[in-house]
């Protein structure tokens, strides 16, 4: 493949972003850059960026915008992203996506596809109230739809599962009504450029997964 291809994952929290996205960059072979992840990795290390990130992270609203690009245009140097991304939680306001598509062209590419997953409110709830997440690496969970096979423990790593903060049922309310009014935007943004295809993700995992490959493949079709 000659370009590289950048893929933005959308969808209000608990949609299936993180799950599908780690299917998809092992079988796509593109980096996994999760900006929740990263923070969550300054904030174990406590990093000072950790540390800013933190109060922002327990209330359920967003990291500044300044801060947010700066961690992520940092990640683009690291050379497992030459073959391209997948985003799984960046961008989540305008400003973010328009500096993403500043920072992609200096890299000589773009957006080639924004992938928004859409699942109902009711759902999202039940299914961030139930999702444990492994301390080591982030592999996801959730004790009804995904459980481990040992519980409490990652099958990958064998690490701890905990619940995060930021997914007992006061935060979540905040962070999907966040997600509309910041991301909304972002939605439509992406749509506007045509770039922008829906999937259901209130189906299983594996047919969410074969949904979105779909979708991949039928654009990288367009743009040969
Ligand atoms: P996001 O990154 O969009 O917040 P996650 O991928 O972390 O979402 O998924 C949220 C929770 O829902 C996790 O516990 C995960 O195991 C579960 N989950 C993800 N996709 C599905 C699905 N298609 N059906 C049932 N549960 C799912
Ligand atoms: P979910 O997909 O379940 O909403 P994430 O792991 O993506 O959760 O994000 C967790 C928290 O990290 C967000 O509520 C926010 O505080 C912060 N965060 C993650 N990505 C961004 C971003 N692109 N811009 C600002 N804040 C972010």
């Amino acid at each position: 493949m000659a370009h590289p291809l950048y893929i933005v994952l959308l969808g209000p929290p608990g949609a299936g972003k993180g799950t599908q996205a780690r299917r998809l960059s092992e079988r796509l072979g593109l980096a996994h850059v999760s900006t929740g992840d990263l923070f969550r990795k300054h904030l174990r290390e406590q990093t000072r960026l950790g540390q800013l990130a933190q109060s922002y992270m327990n209330k359920g609203e967003l990291v500044p915008d300044s801060v947010t690009i700066a961690m992520v245009q940092e990640r683009l140097q690291e050379p497992d992203t030459v073959k391209g991304v997948i985003f799984d939680g960046f961008p989540r306001t305008v400003a973010q996506a328009e500096a993403l598509d500043d920072l992609l062209a200096q890299l000589g590419g773009r957006v080639n596809l924004a992938v928004l997953i859409q699942v109902p409110e009711e759902v999202l709830v039940e299914r961030l109230s139930g999702r444990r997440t492994c301390r080591a690496q982030g592999h996801i969970f959730h004790v009804k739809y995904n459980p481990p096979k040992v519980p409490g423990k990652c099958d990958f790593d064998g690490s701890e599962l905990y619940q995060r903060e930021d997914d007992k049922p006061e935060t979540v309310r905040r962070r999907i009504q966040v997600y509309w009014e910041q991301t909304g935007p972002v939605v439509d943004y992406y749509r506007a450029r045509g770039l922008l295809v829906e999937v259901d993700g209130a189906q299983d995992m594996d047919t969410v997964t074969q949904a979105l490959l779909d979708v991949v493949t039928a654009r990288e079709d367009d743009e040969v």
